[in-house]
């Protein structure tokens, strides 16, 4: 069964209107929204053509952290976990570092495909610890 889910594009702020083409629960192609008032019927190649990893067996869906011995080592294996484990593990780093090294010793870096409100609230956080160093993927 085939449908036509229109959707706002999520890779960029820009935000065009497209018309995913969806084969049995399956994206299989993306057409500009015709007469959209962003993009008037035209997509970039991001947008047009970057569906694939949607359905990709690589594509992260759970919590992974490398572990060694059941503690977190980077020279460990990737191993899933629950979002509390990792919450508390980010948690005790941010502590820990900005404790040993001042505010300015971590930073931030979001990413232009989330929306306005999780990108306010992200730079809300990191200045809530005292650091202005934010910045997020548009920039590169
Ligand atoms: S199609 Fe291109 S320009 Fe439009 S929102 Fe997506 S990435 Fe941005």
């Amino acid at each position: 069964m085939e449908e036509i889910v229109k959707t706002t594009c999520p890779y960029c702020g820009t935000g065009c209107g497209i018309d995913l083409i969806v084969r049995n629960g399956r994206i299989v192609d993306a057409k500009p929204s015709k007469d959209h008032h962003v993009n008037d019927g035209e997509l970039c190649l991001k947008g047009m053509f970057g569906w694939e990893f949607v359905n990709s067996p690589k594509r992260l869906s759970r919590p992974m952290m490398r572990k060694l011995n059941g503690v977190y080592d980077k020279r460990g294996e990737l191993e899933e976990v629950s979002f509390e484990e990792v919450y508390d593990f980010l948690a005790d780093k941010f502590k820990s570092t900005v404790a040993k090294y001042g505010p300015n010793s971590i930073m931030g870096f979001s990413s232009a495909r989330s929306n306005n409100e999780d990108n306010y609230v992200f730079q809300k956080f990191f200045r809530a610890q005292g650091s202005n160093n934010v910045d997020h993927c548009a920039r590169l």
